[in-house]
């Protein structure tokens, strides 16, 4: 058996591993599993790739491989689990970065070679993969930078940019066709990778608000897209299957958010949406009332049935093994606890499944959106416990509202809503909700871990 035998072998092998991985990816049941399996088929692809007979000297991959290591490591320990999306962004901005370079250097190599040669389908391949590869890089960067607040987080927009944008598409259009008419012009080359590189940057700013994670999903699919298409020009079948999974992955997942926002794909990507408006509650000026810790806690005691609506907030305040206490003293007053889960509560799909199978919250008492809601007449209690947008019933009745049409967990309909959190701050899309002026709502006003915290104690204190 010779060794490109071996390593076309090891790469299916690794490709069967990483659709598997992210089959298991799918349920929090099987996702550690889907983590190791998917991570076991890139250790195998890294392997098989040193060990084919293209590397010519191991130096520098070894130094790359440190510096990497040495920098990813620093980074995952040091971020916090809402941090997640800005992190996603930086890896795949990463990632895309690598797909340019490596067509780069491939091109130059072709340059060197005493005749050079290069096909129309691979010149195509080249193109797309410096285009998508470019414009993901710096995209991702300026998604990073919104995200971690390093930049302006709110659209940016100025007079004639939709002009400016088409020019640079027709700019990169022109240089791209030039490029497959004279490969071995280096100018055209330049200049499509200069001007996607600015093409990115201009994509992504025009973005803000609610929209900035679907824009990183987006993006992620771009870099599944560009290793697909790296795959194509260096002629390596193991990034031509994992692209086209991440890239299909990335795509499927957009649509999933797009979904439970109510907003289009298109929408979300072609700039100058995605506004944060602030959204006044208009008519008679509305007070919410407080209740205190001691009063709540004599309201769930008599309470039979009480549903958690978990948000962004829970995971800042770190409440979740505070939340399975109060869950276990609940359970042990004789009352049924379960947990409604919106799509997008917190910062990314199944952020608050993450959280709460970390607190070993059994999953069956996760209950989906459409789950949930037809429940929510007949429970006690709700607690909305750092959640906002998610709760926000002007999503269903207020048809100026910006967020009118996504799918909320009705709390609204509870016997009585808890709400958690620290003041009558607005969510992440920037609109006042209305729920806290209901008069079935109580607002418990502190840190959510250390109220639920005070619960549990005025639980033990019984
Ligand atoms: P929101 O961002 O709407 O609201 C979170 C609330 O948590 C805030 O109002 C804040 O109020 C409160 N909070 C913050 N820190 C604490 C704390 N320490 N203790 C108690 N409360 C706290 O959260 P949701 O989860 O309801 O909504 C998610 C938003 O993110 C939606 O707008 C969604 O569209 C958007 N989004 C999510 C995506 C996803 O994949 N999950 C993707 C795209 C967008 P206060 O400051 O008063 O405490």
């Amino acid at each position: 058996m010779n060794l490109s035998f071996l390593v076309q072998i090891t790469y299916i092998v690794a490709s069967i591993l990483f659709a598997f991985g992210l089959k298991f990816l799918s349920s929090p049941v099987t996702a550690r599993r889907g983590n190791l399996l998917s991570s076991t088929g890139m250790l195998l692809a890294v392997l098989a790739t040193l060990a084919g007979q293209h590397v010519i000297g191991y130096q520098w991959i070894l130094l790359g491989l440190v510096i990497g290591a040495v920098c990813g490591t620093f980074v995952a320990l040091r971020a916090a689990m809402t941090q997640m999306p800005e992190m996603i962004a930086l890896l795949h901005g990463c990632g895309a970065l690598a797909s340019v370079f490596v067509d780069w250097v491939h091109y130059e190599k072709l340059l060197s070679l005493p005749v050079f040669a290069i096909g129309m389908v691979e010149g195509f391949a080249l193109f797309l993969s410096i285009v998508i590869g470019a414009l993901t890089f710096t995209g991702s960067i300026i998604a990073w930078g919104k995200l971690s607040e390093r930049l302006p987080g709110r659209p940016i927009l100025f007079a004639g940019q939709q002009w400016l944008n088409f020019l640079i598409l027709v700019g990169i259009i022109a240089s791209g066709v030039m490029f497959l008419m004279h490969p071995q012009q280096t100018l055209f080359f330049y200049t499509f990778l200069a001007l996607s590189a600015l093409f990115g940057v201009l994509l992504v700013i025009p973005i803000g608000g609610a929209d900035m994670p679907v824009v990183i999903s987006v993006l992620n699919s771009y870099s599944g897209i560009v290793a697909c298409t790296t795959g194509f020009v260096i002629n390596n079948t193991l990034l031509i299957v994992v692209g086209a999974l991440v890239g299909a992955n990335g795509i499927i997942l957009s649509i999933i958010m797009c979904k439970a926002m109510n907003r289009s794909l298109v929408n979300v990507i072609f700039g100058g949406f995605g506004q944060v408006q602030k959204k006044k509650l208009g008519g008679e000026k509305k007070t919410a009332q407080a209740i205190s810790v001691e009063d709540a806690q004599l309201v769930l005691e008599a309470a039979k049935t009480v549903i958690f609506a978990p948000g962004y907030g829970m995971a800042v305040a770190q409440a979740q093994h505070a939340v399975r206490e109060l869950t276990l003293a609940l359970e042990r007053n004789g009352c049924e606890v379960k947990f409604a889960i919106h799509p997008v509560a917190g910062r990314m799909p199944g952020h608050m499944n993450v959280l709460l199978a970390e607190a070993n919250i059994p999953y069956d008492q996760l209950l989906e959106m459409e789950e949930a809601n037809p429940l929510m007449e007949s429970t006690d209690v709700a607690i909305v416990i750092g959640a906002n947008d998610t709760v926000n019933p002007a999503a269903l009745n207020d048809k100026t509202s910006p967020i009118f049409g996504m799918p909320i967990v009705e709390v609204f309909k509870a016997r009585t809503v808890f709400v958690i959190k620290r003041s009558m701050a607005s969510g992440f899309a920037g609109v006042e909700n209305e729920l806290f002026y209901y008069d079935n709502t109580r607002m418990i006003f502190g840190d959510a871990k250390d109220i639920v915290q005070k619960l549990v104690a005025e639980f033990k204190a019984k």
